[in-house]
């Protein structure tokens, strides 16, 4: 997608700090950060919103949580705990609408969340 911010962050034509990369995701800090870590992982395909999920593409969501959890233990956060979240569309809070899941950690999370 010529004008998604995530297409070119995950191609490389605006550059950021990947944090991991493989042939289906990329993960990156966020430009904005919530808590002491927040990282963006991000499937290489432009897919818009968690609507769009398929039957051929549902399976990047379980590695995009895979490649979260290795992080927040890589970064020491997995024993006292962290929150993955993916918001869709206007009620959810998405912004950027090319599926992300953002790992949030570092810090006591609240419930229920605003
Ligand atoms: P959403 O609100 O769609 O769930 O989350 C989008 C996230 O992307 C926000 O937390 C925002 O700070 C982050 N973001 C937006 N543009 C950029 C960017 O250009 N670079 C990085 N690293 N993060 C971005
Ligand atoms: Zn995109």
């Amino acid at each position: 997608m010529d004008n998604c911010i995530f297409c070119k962050i995950a191609k490389g034509d605006i550059p950021v700090k990947k944090l991991y990369e493989d042939e289906q995701v990329v993960a990156f800090n966020d430009v904005n950060p919530q808590a002491p870590t927040h990282v963006l992982v991000i499937p290489h395909t432009h897919i818009a919103t968690l609507n769009d999920l398929t039957h051929d593409n549902q399976y990047l969501i379980g590695h995009m949580a895979t490649v979260a959890a290795k992080i927040a233990k890589d970064v020491g956060h997995a024993e006292n705990g962290y929150r993955l979240v993916m918001n869709c569309n206007q009620d959810g809070g998405q912004s950027v609408f090319h599926i992300h899941m953002h790992l949030l950690s570092g810090r006591q999370m609240e419930w229920p969340p605003g």
